[in-house]
């Protein structure tokens, strides 16, 4: 989509902190992080938020998940655990519109989230 800075970043035309890439979604490193490890997780097609998921999607949902799971293994943080969040419109803090995955490790996170 035109003018998305994650589809920018999925096409690579604008550079990251790659993590893994295959045919369907993209792993890379947050440019402000949260956490001592911050990583973001999105499908390369363009899908505006977790709002706009449908049924049709379930095996991409379950290869994002997946993909996870093996990254915070593969960093080391998959023992101690880790949090997965995505935001979704204004209340939800969601400042880029296209699906991503926060994930945070490396410290002791709290709850509720502000
Ligand atoms: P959200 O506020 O939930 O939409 O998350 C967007 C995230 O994208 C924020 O944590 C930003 O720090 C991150 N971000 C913005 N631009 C870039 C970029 N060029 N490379 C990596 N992360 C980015
Ligand atoms: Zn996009």
């Amino acid at each position: 989509m035109a003018d998305c800075l994650f589809c920018k970043i999925a096409a690579g035309d604008i550079p990251s902190n790659k993590l893994f890439e295959d045919d369907d979604i993209l792993a890379f490193y947050d440019i402000d992080p949260k956490a001592p490890v911050h990583f973001l997780v999105i499908p390369k097609r363009h899908i505006a938020s977790a709002a706009a998921l449908t049924e049709a999607d379930a095996a991409l949902l379950g290869h994002i998940y997946a993909t996870i799971a093996a990254l915070c293994r593969r960093l080391g943080v998959g023992e101690g655990g880790y949090r997965v969040v995505t935001n979704v419109g204004e209340d939800g803090g969601q400042s880029v519109a296209h699906l991503h995955f926060h994930v945070l490790a490396g410290r002791s996170m709290k709850w509720p989230p502000g």
